[in-house]
């Protein structure tokens, strides 16, 4: 018998045991703010639908139209087989919306992050990265070969003091989350900004969590702070406030034309599909038409996280519609899930890696989806499970 998968087992096993094996729920439903899972009907707090777009009868109907005119695949990828005119559009609705100068479009914010970073730095360069940057921005940190610098997390002093201690770099790259996804605190961009500004140094921020968040109207982190033309790169994402699945860059032209060229994921890997990219410009018509899904957002958010304190829950630093439930122990934090779960709510439970150890949570993504019985009903099974579990 073959033994070389044998520490495999061990290590699912020693997962499991420890709490941090993450089992998978089947969804049989469009995601939206209720979900049908195993039957049964249940209240939605996972997903990063902030706006409910993920199952919007527009972007649907834009989707259905897209397929019956240009089918749904867009072939190989766009240097090669050329480029839809659906992308060319999307990139130019996507570039007025952010009020930047061009956008370029990826299969994920993941492959963007991945394209943008190795293709601005590389060996004898550095980045200074802040050190709860997420995964893609570390993995495209990585690919890149610059040499990483971690500065403490959102701390815009500590970024100063590792940038003047830094020398003898070629070229240099800043990049942070715009909003850290598993806490729901906002990067100090204006801060940050000025650091790169006084030292000359490439910005790029990942908007991920900001994108049809922040901002006017959804306009993102950039918008929030009116830092217009500061910021070199934003990383974009459309699988999460757009509702479907896709990546972007937008930024400065001459930064846009260079990943055209030099962007991997971008030269090397499909673009995104036909009914993707249709349903990303309909999210941004409806984004640019009114401000109602944000506003509904920042209200629902607004209620849920004072009902929570109100409960006498520890709800963090949030300041976005993230509300991570501080639990300690990923055990417990498991556990706070499946009783919610058979209470009916489903909200996911999160361990290390993703968060630090001794800091497991159950996060709560709000959305503008869900109505207000929707919220009470969410506050008063977690003030039930919370008694039952002693942590109220
Ligand atoms: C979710 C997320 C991504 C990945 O976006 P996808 O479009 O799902 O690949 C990248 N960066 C950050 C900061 C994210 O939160």
């Amino acid at each position: 018998m073959s033994t070389k998968t044998v520490w495999i087992e061990e290590e699912i096993a020693s997962l499991k045991e420890a709490g941090l094996f993450t089992s998978i729920r089947t969804i049989d439903s469009p995601m939206d703010a209720w979900v049908t899972i195993n039957g049964r009907r249940m209240l939605n707090f996972c997903a990063n639908n902030y706006l409910g777009l993920a199952n919007h009868p527009r972007l649907r109907l834009a989707a259905q139209n897209a397929i019956d005119q240009y089918g749904v695949g867009p072939g190989a990828v766009r240097t090669i087989a050329g480029t839809m005119s659906l992308h060319i559009q999307l990139e130019q609705r996507l570039a007025e919306f952010k009020r930047a100068e061009a956008c370029i479009s990826f299969q994920s914010g993941f492959n963007a992050n991945l394209a943008a970073i190795p293709a601005l730095v590389g060996r004898g360069d550095v980045i200074f990265s802040d050190e709860l940057n997420h995964a893609s921005i570390i993995d495209g940190s990585r690919l890149s070969r610059a040499q990483i610098i971690r500065y403490n997390h959102n701390d815009p002093d500590d970024l100063r003091r590792k940038v003047v201690e830094t020398k003898d770099f070629n070229r240099r790259l800043i990049v942070t989350d715009g909003v850290f996804s598993m806490d729901g605190d906002i990067a100090a961009l204006d801060e940050i900004c000025v650091v790169a500004e006084d030292h000359d140094i490439l910005l790029m921020v990942d908007d991920a969590h900001g994108e049809g968040v922040l901002g006017e109207g959804g306009r993102g982190i950039v918008d929030h702070f009116g830092l217009h033309g500061r910021v070199d790169i934003e990383i974009g994402t459309l699988s999460k406030a757009f509702g479907v699945v896709g990546g972007m860059v937008v930024g400065k032209k001459v930064i846009v034309d260079w990943l055209r060229q030099r962007g991997r994921p971008f030269l090397f890997s499909s673009a995104m599909t036909v009914p993707d990219t249709a349903a990303c410009l309909e999210a941004v018509n409806v984004l640019e038409e009114s401000t109602t899904l944000v506003d509904r957002l920042w209200a629902n958010a607004a209620i849920f996280r004072e009902g929570m304190i109100q409960l006498g829950f520890d709800t963090g630093f949030s300041q976005t519609p993230i509300v991570p439930v501080m639990l300690g122990e990923a055990p417990l934090a498991q556990q706070f899930s499946r009783r919610l779960f058979e209470e009916g709510v489903f909200a996911m439970a999160i361990g290390f890696p993703t968060v630090p150890r001794g800091k497991a949570r159950i996060r709560v993504m709000n959305s503008a989806a869900h109505s207000s019985s929707d919220l009470e009903q969410a506050l008063e099974t977690f003030g039930k499970v919370g008694q039952e579990l002693g942590v109220l």
